[in-house]
């Protein structure tokens, strides 16, 4: 079949949706709730079956959610489904540690009075938040949500067309990329991408424990690699454990008994004793940022656009805000009569987007660079650094409104 957007058909015709988004993981459906909610006919793509990722069991993903990112959901209905099941993050701690030595006495300590908004953040399982989303989209009537897999796009003056799997053709005024770390859409953009692996893999589960975690996340920055501790309801924390890619094999392959064994010098015990609650899971961790956000109708969101080390737990809450401010983009332009889908309206979204994305990636690639690692000088150096941040009220209480989303300029939706 030609392509009608080639063919000129598409001109003065209605387009089969006004948007299309390509992933229907967490960016996706939050993005097409914020289009619709400004009467946008949106469709979702989604190569997985709906059934897998709706009645998903605890994956060991939980996202420590910035504040910003719980105004974003709660403006789109989703935060009163999924309060219930989270947890507020009341104090953060981070200092250096060694198996068997326990935290440096240098740390940084972040306290809930700090940030006059309320807390910096929330703890929730990636299960709640992805069966909210699908909830939430599935009543919205104007978004429709396919299970196929985008095989081929195209794009001219006129439009936008996308062929799945299923030999559908779909034609469109502007199609999203919320496709993850390997966006399609972006390949098919013929945008490149720019990163490295960090040769450190990620150990994630979550662990029931003794005594109350009272909503204290705390980041341990160990020779290889960080392990972060974060408070989940009901007694549990998630833990984020990375460790160079080899050891973290090995790790990988013990039994559980043995896994708690390796785990509990470097945990400590200062939850009382702890289990494993549910199953392990390891990621490998990798750096990949698109070389360009925007092409002529084309935008990326979320891990398609940029994924980060999870050190800082920022790569969700960088997805969100990437929705907000493509919503707050699109939402302007039409307000003054613009073409939401013109390259012009869309490389406004990247000036805002793709500085402060490469800016955060540098600071958490540094981060990794500089906490991961046993050098006595670095270590002394970072204790050093520190423990003066602590110490300083005016520069803790920008890192605090730095990481609880709310420096810089907010989109719309995230402003209180
Ligand atoms: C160990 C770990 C811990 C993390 N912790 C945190 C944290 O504490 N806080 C935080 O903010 N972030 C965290 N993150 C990051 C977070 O998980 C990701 O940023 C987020 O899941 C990305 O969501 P997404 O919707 O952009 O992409 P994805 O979830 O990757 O979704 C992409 C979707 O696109 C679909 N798709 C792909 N290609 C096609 C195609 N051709 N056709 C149709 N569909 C297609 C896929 O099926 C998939 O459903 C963590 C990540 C890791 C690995």
């Amino acid at each position: 079949m030609d392509n009608p957007a080639a063919t000129g058909i598409l001109q003065g015709m209605k387009y089969d949706s006004d948007i299309v988004i390509v992933g229907g993981g967490l960016n996706g459906p939050a993005l097409a709730l914020a289009l619709a909610a400004q009467g946008h006919q949106v469709c979702i793509i989604d190569a997985q079956p709906e059934t897998l990722r709706k009645n998903a069991a605890f994956d060991g993903r939980s996202y420590a959610l910035a504040l910003a990112s719980k105004r974003l959901l709660a403006r789109l209905g989703i935060w009163e489904q999924v309060a219930g099941h989270a947890e507020a993050m009341q104090e953060i701690k981070a200092s250096d540690g060694r198996a068997g030595e326990g935290p440096s006495p240098l740390s940084l300590h972040f306290e809930r009075g700090e940030l006059e908004e309320g807390p910096m953040g929330y703890m929730l399982e990636d299960r709640y938040l992805r069966r909210a989303l699908l909830e939430a989209v599935a009543a919205q009537e104007l978004v429709e949500m396919l299970h196929d897999e985008v095989v081929e796009q195209d794009v001219t003056e006129q439009g936008a067309w996308l062929t799945l799997a299923s030999g559908k053709v779909l034609s469109t005024r502007l199609i999203v990329g919320a496709d993850g770390r390997a966006s399609g859409t972006a390949e098919r953009a013929g945008i490149k991408r720019t990163g490295w692996d960090y040769g450190q893999t990620a150990l994630v589960c979550a662990l029931k424990h003794e005594l109350p975690h009272d909503g204290i996340a705390h980041q341990f920055f160990m020779p290889n690699g960080p392990l972060a501790i974060l408070p989940l309801p009901d007694n549990r924390v998630s833990i984020v454990w990375s460790e160079k890619t080899g050891i973290a094999a090995e790790i990988n392959a013990l039994s559980d008994e043995d896994y708690l064994q390796v785990l509990r010098p470097r945990f400590g015990d200062f939850l009382g004793k702890i289990s494993l609650d549910g199953k392990r899971f390891s990621y490998p961790l990798k750096l990949t940022i698109a070389n360009h956000f925007v092409a002529e109708r084309v935008a990326l969101v979320g891990d398609a656009a940029h994924g980060m080390h999870p050190i800082a737990g920022q790569g969700l809450n960088a997805g969100l805000r990437d929705v907000a401010a493509l919503a707050h983009v699109i939402a302007h332009a039409g307000m003054i009569g613009e073409d939401f889908a013109s390259l012009l309206v869309l490389q406004r979204f990247q000036e805002w987007r793709r500085f402060d994305t490469a800016t955060l990636a540098a600071a958490t690639d540094l981060s990794n660079k500089l906490f991961s690692n046993d050098n006595p000088l670095l270590r002394l150096g970072r204790d050093i650094g520190m423990g003066v941040i602590n110490a300083l009220p005016a520069v803790k209480r920008s890192f605090v409104r730095e990481a609880a989303g709310l420096s810089g300029e907010l989109p719309d939706l995230m402003k209180s």
